[in-house]
């Protein structure tokens, strides 16, 4: 039965996470088409995130819509002899209001490790940007179950410095490793099990009244095809798209799809408890 505990208050959020891929020029027609594809959207959050090169012209694309640009990485100063880097300020300075912070692509293939990612947390959060933290454990993780003690590392090194005033602006992304860009998508039975353990976990980090703010999303080779099951589970707050983004259209059926079924969920959720 869904009662009004069950159905999440928070703000479901689709991400689109473009990588190393677009030109400047294809990257601000993409924001474009997607801004007036989705115009309608209005409950759902959608935050996009190009290459840095193009992150000046999708954020001048996205002035006065209701879509939102993010940075895939930052470096934890400001400012600095720090070369190839680029800083919070610099990320607020073209429009930025999110940041992808500890993507398992960063980890793997770039050495970042907890700490690092704890370091350009708390730097986010001091120059104001909101934070989309992702955590996953790797198959051989998984296999030799240890992904709840690999989890509540992540958070807790990469939240350590995090205090319950902000955890507002912090959502994390659960993705599984062997789930991105593998098209093996995590059973909803595995997404709802691991986000159900990443919210006793936050709550024990933060407290009831702070964790309850955190958004808790999933991303592992979500398609407009299995989106609907996905958006299904109840303790999911929105997902965090890689290789399906690509396609702005596709990336749009994903938004709406999710954004109807939430939707859809709250409604039930209010409907009940107006005889609860
Ligand atoms: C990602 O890049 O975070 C991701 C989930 O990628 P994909 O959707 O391609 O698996």
């Amino acid at each position: 039965m869904i009662t009004k505990k069950s159905v999440s208050r928070r703000r479901p959020i689709a991400v689109g996470n473009w990588k190393m891929h677009k030109t400047v020029a294809e990257s601000a027609a993409a924001a474009r088409r997607l801004s007036r594809l989705l115009s309608g959207i209005r409950r759902l959050e959608v935050v996009i995130a190009p290459s840095c090169t193009a992150l000046q012209s999708v954020g001048a694309t996205l002035k006065g819509t209701r879509l939102r640009l993010a940075a895939q990485n930052l470096h934890w100063e400001n400012e600095g002899a720090f070369t190839g880097e680029v800083s919070p300020v610099q990320l607020k300075e073209v429009g930025c209001r999110y940041v992808l912070i500890g993507h398992s692509e960063r980890r793997r293939l770039f050495g970042e490790t907890d700490n690092v990612a704890g370091r350009k947390v708390s730097s986010a959060l001091r120059q104001g940007l909101n934070v989309i933290f992702c955590i996953g454990e790797t198959l051989e993780q998984r296999r030799a179950d240890q992904t709840a003690a690999v989890v509540r590392e992540q958070l807790e090194k990469g939240l350590a410095d995090v205090t319950g005033g902000s955890s507002d602006r912090i959502a994390i992304a659960y993705e599984p490793v062997w789930a991105i860009g593998t098209g093996q998508t995590a059973a909803a039975l595995q997404i709802s099990g691991a986000h159900e353990m990443i919210r006793r976990q936050l709550t024990e980090i933060f407290g009831p009244d702070s964790s309850e703010a955190i958004r808790v999303l999933y991303g592992g080779s979500v398609t407009s095809d299995n989106i609907a099951e996905l958006a299904g589970i109840k303790n999911l707050d929105g997902v965090l798209v890689g290789g399906a983004s690509l396609q702005t259209d596709g990336f749009a059926a994903i938004v709406k799809i999710l954004d109807k079924m939430k939707r859809q969920d709250e409604k039930e959720g209010s409907e009940k408890c107006i005889f609860c």
